[in-house]
């Protein structure tokens, strides 16, 4: 019985998924001694934080740098009215509700946006990482890091009716280390850059302008933390080998082999690490009093397609385009986005504030 939860105890607690012969008393175990980190803890990272923390992990790391808001109580599971009309920051938000059905497993809330300066320190007590996040920069920062050390890592993702996911298991030779018991060798399998070599350019879909459906964030989430689940309970071997994409609206289903890596990658292949060595990312200014600079030069934008994706948001005012720059206001900010990708976010001086914007509205 743990004093800290009078009446139920752990036995009691976990009994129905101990019985499930996948996981059994020794699994339950391996999962009490796991640490996992979250990066992103919107809507399938608040999903899969509390399918983890209900199924026993004994440690979560969760990363995000965005604030609560009415808009994502459609779909974000661990938050509720007070959070958004307090604007709590989604990590802490969700650390507390946590707390409150599973108060047994540690969690750490960090309020921050995960960079190259910050990634090591952030993940370095890490098993395994799940990508949660809302834009392939962090995507990418996640796969050269994880490729690097050695790190298991499972992509998520959902926009529309679409859910996909992948797992992405690196090479230990190459990181220096190796398995131990609670893990034993995996097959590698290709990363992320082996089956895209780049993120996508121009402006590129997101939640904020091409909405997105409750249903597919929870199964994008059920199926990264089942994986996430064999993997922790030392079955690696069980894990999908594809990256695996699922339209909820249609029915269609896709999946593409990423069984082995590609000796031709840069990532995986060469270890080149453009993005851990923060060469990917576009320089950030502050320039003025009240506004930051997003020096993005190599996303060439249609500023008439991003008009179209933006004129029926509901939170946006004041939006215009000339054939030189498209600007909008949204809540405290005005955000004026140049044909080469560039934008001026004005109304804050915070950078994590201003990539979270370009993110959600034009895309990253
Ligand atoms: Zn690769």
């Amino acid at each position: 019985m743990n004093p800290s939860t009078p009446g139920i105890s752990s036995d009691e607690r976990y009994s129905r998924q101990v019985l499930f012969p996948g996981i059994g008393r020794k699994g339950q175990e391996l999962l009490a001694g796991a640490r996992v980190a979250i990066v992103g803890v919107g809507a399938i990272g608040a999903a899969t934080a509390s399918l983890l923390a209900r199924a026993g992990i004994g440690r979560l790391i969760l990363i995000d740098r965005d604030i609560v808001e009415p808009s994502n109580l459609q779909r974000q599971v661990l938050f509720d009215e007070a959070d958004a009309a307090a604007s709590m920051p989604k990590a802490e938000a969700a650390r507390a509700r946590i707390a409150q059905f599973n108060s047994e497993i540690e969690v750490e809330a960090h309020t921050a946006d995960l960079v190259p300066a910050n990634i090591c320190e952030l993940l370095a007590d890490a098993d395994l990482l799940l990508d949660c996040a809302d834009n392939f920069e962090t995507r990418y920062l996640v796969n050269d890091y994880a490729v690097q050390q050695g790190k298991p890592w499972i992509y998520a993702g959902a926009i529309g009716a679409k859910a996909a996911t992948m797992n992405i298991l690196p090479r230990l030779e190459d990181s220096g280390l190796s398995s131990d018991d609670c893990n034993p060798a995996w097959a590698p399998t290709g990363c992320l850059a082996c089956l895209f070599p780049g993120a996508p350019s121009g402006a590129v879909e997101t939640c904020d302008t091409a909405g997105i459906l409750g249903p597919a964030v929870n199964l994008a989430a059920s199926l990264q933390a089942a994986e996430a689940l064999k993997l922790l309970t030392g079955q690696a071997g069980l894990m999908r080998r594809t990256f695996l994409s699922f339209d909820l609206w249609t029915g269609e289903r896709a999946a593409i082999s990423n069984a082995a890596p590609d000796p031709d990658c840069a990532v995986c292949g060469s270890r080149t690490f453009r993005h851990l060595a923060g060469k990917s990312r576009p320089h950030i200014t502050l320039c003025g009093r009240n506004s930051v600079q997003i020096h993005e030069h190599q996303r060439p934008l249609s500023l008439t397609a991003l008009l179209h994706q933006l004129q029926l948001h509901p939170e946006i005012e004041e939006l215009r385009a000339n054939p030189l720059l498209l600007r909008f206001r949204r809540g405290p900010h005005q955000v004026t986005v140049f044909p080469d990708g560039r934008a001026l976010i004005q109304g804050t001086t915070d950078a994590g504030v201003a990539r979270s914007i370009y993110a959600r509205f034009i895309g990253s």
